[in-house]
């Protein structure tokens, strides 16, 4: 489960309300864009898939036609319009699902259903800490420890970063991104974070910040943490627009980059995952049946003690 499949549950946010121009679909639909599966049949046009087939899915849905789709960037796809699978589409919050075949990635045997339901989170949050640029021995800063932050300092750990500071209001949230032993964690209702960060790097900065809580005093602190010429990139989606401080980003030659989903990525991300790299299972706090999704499911996920929810179909 993710954020985003409440959104949707309770303000039908992402989901078509007329026919969406690619997946001719609208709602009422089936909900679930971060899954996994075993296929059980296959249509006779497949070529790339046989029966038996572990596979997690890749759910951004494209046109392959347009411009961005032709130069790869098909997470950018016009004709898409960031249209997904379990929003767009009937998604995994089910038994069965009928995929086009291009969605379904094969995991290697040694790899859970389990951690490849977390691919799709992890794609996201590794194709952010790549655009951000973030080498070995940086220091970096994640504001918002929800299963996006956490992901994200997973994947900076998995870049080589050196310390990795984490940024939440919420005691309950930090308290699984302190089980990190490589974290430190703030809470700028009690910390002062800048100052703890600024003393940590000998009063320069961290070399990256990446934003995933999404309101104005979170981007600021990231403004405000990031060395001169550091980077911001922003991965949350924004409710209000953020103001810039465009003074202080000028005299620090602040880049400020945005991230987007991700694109051909996938086979890198199950090899993370898969080989322990980015231990993604870690961001689990609880398993749950489908039955059982509305009560232990969509109802749980405004508490902050929980983060990723797995649901499974039997
Ligand atoms: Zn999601
Ligand atoms: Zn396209």
């Amino acid at each position: 489960m993710c954020g985003s499949d409440l959104h949707a549950y309770s303000h039908f946010i992402g989901i078509p309300s007329e026919e969406h121009p690619l997946t001719k679909r609208q709602a009422p639909l089936t909900l679930g864009h971060e899954f996994s599966g075993t296929v059980t049949e296959i249509g006779s046009d497949v070529t790339s898939l046989s029966v038996g087939d572990r596979v997690c899915i890749e759910p951004n849905i494209r046109c392959g036609e347009c411009k961005e789709c032709r130069e790869g960037n098909y997470h950018l796809c016009r004709n898409s319009n960031a249209a997904f699978i379990g929003l767009a589409d009937d998604g995994g919050f089910a038994e069965y699902c009928v995929l086009d075949e291009q969605y379904c990635h094969q995991i290697p045997d040694h790899m859970t259903l389990e951690q490849a339901a977390l691919v799709e989170p992890t794609a996201v949050t590794y194709r952010a800490v790549d655009l951000a640029g973030v080498k070995p021995g940086d220091n970096v800063l994640v504001t918002g420890a929800g299963p996006i932050g956490l992901l994200t300092v997973l994947n900076a750990r998995a870049a080589g970063a050196n310390k990795i500071f984490v940024s939440d209001v919420s005691k309950e949230r930090l308290k699984l991104a302190n089980s990190f032993e490589f974290v430190k964690t703030l809470n700028p209702v009690e910390d002062d974070v800048i100052g703890e960060i600024m003393s940590a790097t000998n009063g320069n900065g961290v070399d990256v910040a990446l934003e995933c809580a999404g309101v104005q005093p979170t981007f600021d602190t990231c403004l405000e943490a990031i060395k001169r010429t550091g980077t911001v990139c922003v991965v949350a989606i924004f409710a209000q627009n953020p103001e810039i401080n465009a003074f202080a980003s000028t005299v620090k030659e602040a880049n400020i980059k945005f991230s987007l989903g991700y694109s051909n990525i996938y086979d890198r991300v199950i090899h993370l995952i898969a080989s322990g790299q980015v231990p993604a299972e870690k961001v689990v706090t609880n398993k749950i049946k489908l039955d059982h999704i509305v009560e232990e499911g969509f109802e749980l996920l405004n508490d902050k003690s929980q983060s990723k929810i797995l649901v499974s179909s039997k």
